[in-house]
């Protein structure tokens, strides 16, 4: 296990809705409970995937953590230093040592601008000669150089635009890589290169990278660790291989029966429902009005982290090991 860089303590992002009509006129203040009590590490050399479907709050987590949004409750410490910065030089600071890469490169690249101008503009922000810019595209394998330095980000593929956005990212010299799904824009068949890519970066440069996706399959193939989100809420955590082959929480159960497999057949009714509204979440375990498994206390009170079978740091937010782990 790496040295830990970046804790996450109680996370919570709430986001106000904006009353309208007779609501105005009332005390009443709702929100979307977007993030709700989330923890977690991150050690250099290890990649930490972060899964769960559309609106579970993966990529808000992301954003609250790069300091793009501030944090309603909880604290993010980095190297054990509690941080939170609004703007200007702390932000610049915070940066350097932890980047984002979006989902889209194509809009997280100025169009009127070549490779050449991001890399040496990334680079003098953080203080760094333009002499590294060959440097920089070598580690992101766009070689040679010359071949990319002098075109703009519509003349490159989506795979050569994302190399590119991680270019940038490690020309802050970062310790902490957040990729918010850096793969699902791309098309299927060079998704694994560029995952293949911040694999080989994590061992290089021993960085620590959060890896945000909806896909639980490629986690598997490329996280150390795997926590799983519904709802605001992280339900499930542990190494990869045990969450993703010996899943313990129902969701994470169906999020996996839900993963193409033309070797196997389910039953479309297995579990149904929708993700609850984030405004005015179900009491208990967020998950109960869609569970199979559901019991009468799953509704009245939110379950603790509980340990799950004989790997350890192997955990489940469920009433079903109470027992278990007493
Ligand atoms: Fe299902 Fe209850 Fe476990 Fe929630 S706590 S996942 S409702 S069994």
């Amino acid at each position: 296990m790496g040295e830990v860089v970046l804790e996450v303590v109680e996370m919570t992002k709430h986001f106000p809705v904006r009353r309208r009509g007779r609501e105005a006129l009332t005390r009443l203040r709702r929100a979307v409970r977007a993030v709700d009590g989330v923890s977690f590490t991150l050690r250099r050399g290890r990649v930490t995937a972060m899964v769960g479907e559309s609106g579970s709050g993966k990529s808000t987590v992301a954003k609250v953590v790069a300091q793009l949004d501030p944090p309603t409750g909880g604290e993010i410490r980095l190297h054990g230093q509690s941080v939170r910065v609004r703007g200007g030089r702390a932000f610049r600071a915070y940066c350097r040592r932890v980047q984002m890469i979006f989902q889209d490169p194509f809009a997280s690249l100025n169009p009127v601008h070549t490779v050449r101008y991001h890399l040496t503009r990334a680079l003098r922000v953080h203080g760094r000669p333009a002499a590294d810019l060959p440097e920089l595209l070598a580690q992101v394998q766009l070689s040679p150089p010359e071949r990319y330095l002098d075109k703009f980000p519509h003349e490159l593929s989506g795979g050569q635009r994302q190399r590119v956005a991680i270019a940038r990212a490690l020309g802050a010299g970062p310790e902490v890589l957040l990729a918010d799904e850096p793969v699902s824009m791309l098309d299927v068949s060079i998704r694994l290169g560029v995952l293949n890519l911040l694999r080989d970066l994590k061992e290089q440069l021993d960085l620590a990278i959060l890896y945000i996706t909806h896909d639980i399959a490629s986690a598997r193939y490329f996280a150390d660790d795997t926590l799983v989100m519904y709802a605001g809420r992280v339900v499930e955590g542990g190494d990869s291989e045990t969450v993703t082959q010996a899943p313990a929480h129902p969701y994470t159960q169906l999020l996996i029966d839900s993963a193409p497999d033309p070797e196997r057949r389910i039953s479309p009714d297995t579990v149904g429902g929708e993700p609850p509204s984030l405004i005015d979440p179900p009491a208990g375990c967020r998950f109960h009005p869609r569970c199979p498994k559901a019991m009468a206390r799953c509704g009245e009170q939110a379950p603790p982290r509980l340990e799950v079978g004989d790997r350890p740091g192997h955990w489940a937010a469920c009433w079903l090991y109470e027992e278990a782990a007493s």
